[in-house]
């Protein structure tokens, strides 16, 4: 219908009157997370309002970064970026990666994806220049298997991360997408006690 508002008109319709009511009186902060907590979980719609309200977090608790899994796809890529800015400038102690259970990246097929962009035009042979090139394209975008394996890999790429200081605490934990139970995969309290040893007088130097 002619007369019928697209979503771009009804989001800004929306916000104009959001902002004149100043709606956002109650929801000002700043940019330093109030739990100096950083957060790492999937892009799935259904845990947009869930996760935080599951745990407790307000507007201004934590930085949240999202993506397809809550995986971390490259050591150097923009995710680890993201986490290594949030705990060097931001004053984040501690990471928590949330995956999920019936995430759409578990089992995710490479293939399967590539045929659907085929399916949207992406021909045959853009494909075939990219895996020319030296695009591992399968590699780049496979899922997991099981969530909390792949929160356990991604915690100890965190952890592990040349520039990630010492003092931070890294959790894995897995949420349910409808009734938002956690579930705990790693504790990252314990970890870190046994990192600390590791890590010796350099870490004591470091931990304020
Ligand atoms: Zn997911």
């Amino acid at each position: 219908m002619a007369d019928e508002k697209s979503m771009l008109e009804t989001i800004l319709d929306y916000n104009r009157e959001f902002v004149d009511s100043k709606e956002y009186d109650n929801l000002s902060t700043d940019k330093y997370p109030n739990k100096e907590l950083a957060i790492l979980t999937c892009m799935d719609a259904r845990i947009v309002e869930l996760l935080p309200k599951a745990m407790g977090l307000k507007n201004g608790d934590a930085k949240v970064i999202k993506n397809a899994g809550a995986l971390i796809t490259h050591p150097w890529g923009a995710v680890m970026r993201s986490l290594l800015v949030a705990a060097l400038e931001f004053n984040v102690k501690e990471i928590m990666v949330i995956g999920h259970t019936d995430c759409g990246m578990r089992g995710f097929d490479p293939e399967h994806l590539l045929d659907k962009a085929r399916k949207f035009g992406i021909t045959d042979a853009t494909i075939t220049t990219l895996r020319n090139a030296g695009i591992d394209l399968d590699g780049w975008l496979r899922g997991f298997d099981n969530v909390a394996d792949s929160v356990r890999f991604t915690v100890d790429k965190i952890r592990n991360h040349p520039l990630m200081p010492g003092r931070v605490v890294v959790h894995g934990l897995v949420i349910h997408p409808t009734t938002g139970k956690l579930h705990t995969v790693v504790n990252g309290y314990v970890e870190h006690t046994n990192l600390l040893e590791e890590l010796g007088e350099r870490e004591i130097e470091d931990h304020d």
